[in-house]
């Protein structure tokens, strides 16, 4: 598996025409790999992969990487002052422009010999990470699996009266306790006016009394992501809040609707856009419909305005339009789904419909 990816790269190093390509980034030395440590960088040549790491994962980097025909090179100190001598045959050396920070950029550019220079590798890697294999799928939907029973869980021990951050601490215990490796981002509990906020954090705020309590929540499973987003009401429902739910549900099932191989990123934005706008709600949406998500919570493609992106079967992405009402409430419903060669199955199984307490 990790040879075939290590063959789709140097197939785009060399339609770049780059001599090697020198990757940095966690999850893209994770997919390459096998290798999950936090400090390695890994040289692709056309006939080599070599992974530099440091001596806390001498025993981790050979298990993992076992099989990839990766060689492990363990050092003490900088990895740069490992690599140099391993550039010198090398002439045009392509990095990770969209993720390599300025410092890193530097430190790399002094480890250079003269006869090297640093060329932008692009999104290549995070291009092959969209389409996700047998396996990959297989996690996602364990991950997919896990963290709607860890919201199920959390709700049969809501009590009134419990915390914004009580709550979010509670789900994130049972996600851990239903296999989750962890969450996959800060787990998001907003209640009545705090859920007008797309990205709240969950605070001191008591659930208590009547209104709208908003859930995201996400695990990450063998290393894959999973992303929900949920709606509960406490007490009577009011015909606004009522509305407000239906017109984004309504959004959330078209924009599901319209996902299919071919189709593009970007249209899939437009038909939720659609929905909301013939509610007079365009203006509360303002995030992006969805993006992609495997290895890292956010990944290509985004379901945004720009991205046209096509849809491809095996691409696992997320669908969430919202609404947001400043000073009162916001919805958002979330469905990670997977794109399939007829269309699109929904791997979230949590039920849609409004739960009221
Ligand atoms: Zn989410
Ligand atoms: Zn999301």
């Amino acid at each position: 598996m990790h040879k075939i990816r290590l063959a789709g790269l140097r197939q785009d190093a060399a339609a770049l025409e780059l001599d090697a390509a020198l990757v940095t980034t966690a999850p893209n030395i994770r997919y390459l790999t096998g290798f999950t440590g936090s400090n390695a960088m890994l040289l692709v040549t056309e006939r080599q992969a070599t992974l530099l790491t440091d001596p806390r994962y001498t025993l981790q980097a050979k298990t993992e990487t076992a099989g990839s025909g990766v060689k492990v090179i363990i050092t003490k100190g900088p990895l740069e002052t490992a690599l140099t001598p391993r550039l010198k045959k090398l002439r045009r050396i392509g990095f990770e422009n969209d993720r390599v920070q300025y410092r890193a950029w530097e430190h790399l550019q002094r480890s250079l010999p003269l006869s090297a220079s640093l060329h932008p590798l692009g999104a290549v890697i995070e291009q092959r990470r969209m389409v996700k294999s047998a396996e990959e799928i297989a996690a996602i939907r364990e991950s997919v699996n896990i963290n709607s029973q860890a919201f199920a869980a959390a709700l049969t021990r809501f009590r009134a009266g419990m915390t914004e951050r009580d709550f979010a601490a509670e789900i994130d215990y049972q996600m851990r306790l239903l296999g989750a490796d962890k969450p996959a981002f800060e787990t998001i509990v907003a209640f009545r006016k705090n859920s007008a906020l797309p990205h709240a954090r969950p605070g001191g705020a008591r659930i208590d009394g009547n209104g709208l309590l908003l859930i995201d929540m996400g695990t990450f499973r063998a290393g894959y992501a999973s992303d929900m987003t949920r709606c509960v009401h406490l007490g009577k429902v009011g015909a606004k809040t009522r509305n407000l739910y239906r017109a984004v549900l309504e959004a959330q099932l078209a924009g599901v609707d319209a996902v299919a191989p071919g189709v593009a990123a970007n249209q899939i934005d437009r038909v939720t856009r659609r929905v909301l706008r013939q509610h007079g709600l365009d203006k509360a949406f303002v995030h992006s419909t969805g993006h992609g998500l495997g290895l890292e919570i956010h990944e290509a493609p985004r379901l945004g305005r720009a991205d046209a992106t096509p849809l491809q079967a095996g691409m696992t992405i997320t669908i969430e339009p919202g609404a947001y009402i400043e000073g009162s409430g916001g919805v958002r419903i979330e469905d990670t789904v997977l794109i399939t060669p007829k269309g699109v199955e929904i791997l979230t199984p949590t039920a849609k419909e409004l739960v009221v307490f």
